[in-house]
């Protein structure tokens, strides 16, 4: 069922009850009020019709006869009967005298004074009257008619009132539901005309302050979101196949050239070396797709287990340092690397330097980070420090190379970017993207502050326990 109509009908049948119960209210209470006021008009007569048939201490039936025969009886359908205290029937004005009250009713009369009772066909209303020395008792019956012929015009008119309300209601709910979702029809709409294709620059528009306008514009967001995602999914595709093409066109035509004329022994081993270098750029680009691949995989595709980061970071600085080792020892240009790693404060704890992690993953971040900051500095030197407080272990990966404009500084962790100023240094622009979604898997921040000629300090914080 469409929400308006869910809308319409839950306002028309809560209206609807509401208004039901109100009108069976007033109609108890009409009917109520109407039988208490004749019982009492019916009581006032039996007392009036007692006091003035007892006079000089004598009941005096014969005047209440001349009255009967005078005047109209004033109420519908009355019936008036007399008794003494003995049970005699003193006076009655209907012709069957053969009607007799209850002994049992005139005995509860007497001993209480009074009695009134609803009957199908009218009140009676029961009275034991005494007037100096002599008592009577008087019952009088009476139906109603004009008190129910109003009780049943209250019923019609209610009737009515209901069915129209109802009326009114479904159509006027109908009304507002459709107006109050409008603004979530209009959204579906636009909604329904976005496609792939069309994502870009596209947005919806809600008007007003309300919650479906806070709607449209978190799904404006949203879709900002996934219009960037599928922009930064087609640079990644053809970055990557460009970034394969180029060593493998440069293969391809070296291979050429040697094969187009026979060359002599130290061109060939020329060509060699060059394609060589070629194929070591291709297969770091190809471990750096697996790299980023896997760091995208979901976190429960990993093993998580307690690894001791200032371990793991001496490893890594070993490891680096013996890629990084100077071709020609001893020679001035080449330096040998050198990677400085620190604590700020003294542990007193292993579990102060333990982060809950996936250990191969780890290493990738590290020696990304420590490669890059030899691959960038002048001096080959690297200057790790390890820091602790109760939740977070913080890493600093700092070096005093070429820098980063600030222009790149927001854009070094996108696949395939590489700085303004790093052109004449090898690498594909992967490294930092791995590094960001590892530190993200593992519920961490990676951060970096740089000065263009001056030097690059990466933070990354990874808290102790994975939860
Ligand atoms: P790559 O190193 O292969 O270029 P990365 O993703 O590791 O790719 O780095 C992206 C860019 O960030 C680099 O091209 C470089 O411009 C910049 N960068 C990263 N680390 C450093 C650093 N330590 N010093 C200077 N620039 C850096």
């Amino acid at each position: 069922m469409k929400i308006k109509y869910k809308i319409a009908l839950s306002y028309s049948i809560s209206a609807f009850v509401l208004l039901n119960t109100f009108a069976i209210l007033a109609y108890y209470f009409s009917a109520q009020s109407r039988k208490a006021e004749y019982l009492e008009r019916l009581e006032y007569r039996a007392r009036s019709i007692a006091n003035v048939i007892i006079e000089d201490d004598r009941v005096k039936v014969d005047l209440l006869r001349k009255l009967d025969k005078t005047t109209f009886q004033d109420l519908y359908k009355e019936t008036i009967l007399v008794y003494n205290p003995a049970y005699d029937l003193l006076y009655s004005n209907i012709k069957d005298t053969a009607i007799r009250t209850s002994r049992h009713l005139l005995d509860y009369i007497k001993k209480n004074g009074e009695y009134s009772h609803e009957r199908d066909n009218g009140e009676l209303v029961g009275v034991y009257y005494t007037e100096g020395k002599v008592s009577v008792i008087v019952l009088v019956t009476s139906f109603d008619k004009y008190g129910f012929q109003n009780l049943q015009n209250l019923r019609q008119i209610l009737l009515i009132e209901m069915i129209v309300a109802v009326i009114l209601l479904v159509v006027v709910g109908y009304f507002f539901a459709r107006r109050m979702v409008r603004p979530i029809d209009n959204l579906v709409t636009q909604v329904q005309t976005i496609n792939a294709n069309n994502l870009q620059g596209t947005t919806v528009h809600a008007k007003g302050r309300d919650e479906i306008a806070q709607l449209g514009a978190n799904f404006n967001t949203m879709l900002k979101r996934l219009s960037n995602s599928f922009d930064l999914q087609k640079s990644f595709v053809s970055n990557a196949s460009h970034e394969l093409r180029t060593p493998l066109a440069s293969i391809i035509s070296q291979l050429q050239v040697a094969l187009s004329k026979e060359r002599s022994k130290e061109v060939y081993q020329d060509i060699l070396a060059s394609v060589l270098e070629d194929a070591q750029h291709l297969s770091d680009l190809s471990n750096g797709l697996l790299q980023l691949a896997q760091s995208g995989l979901d976190e429960q595709q990993f093993v998580f287990t307690e690894v001791r980061i200032d371990e793991l970071l001496l490893d890594m600085g070993n490891l680096i340092k013996l890629k990084h080792a100077p071709a020609a020892p001893g020679t001035e240009a080449y330096k040998t690397p050198r990677v400085d790693i620190r604590f700020l404060k003294v542990p007193e704890l292993d579990t102060e330097l333990i982060c809950e992690g996936n250990e191969s993953l780890l290493k990738v971040l590290f020696l990304n980070l420590l490669d890059n900051a030899l691959k960038f500095s002048s001096d080959n030197t690297v200057y790790v420090t390890i820091d602790f407080t109760p939740t977070n272990i913080h890493v600093q990966v700092k070096d005093t190379g070429i820098g980063i404009a600030t222009e790149d500084l927001e854009k070094i962790f996108e696949p395939f970017y590489r700085g303004t100023n790093s052109h004449q240094v090898r690498g594909h622009g992967l490294g930092l993207s791995i590094c960001k979604r590892i530190v993200l898997l593992h519920k961490g921040q990676i951060s970096v502050e740089s000065v263009e000629g001056q030097g690059t300090t990466f933070t990354i914080i990874l808290p102790h326990r994975h939860q």
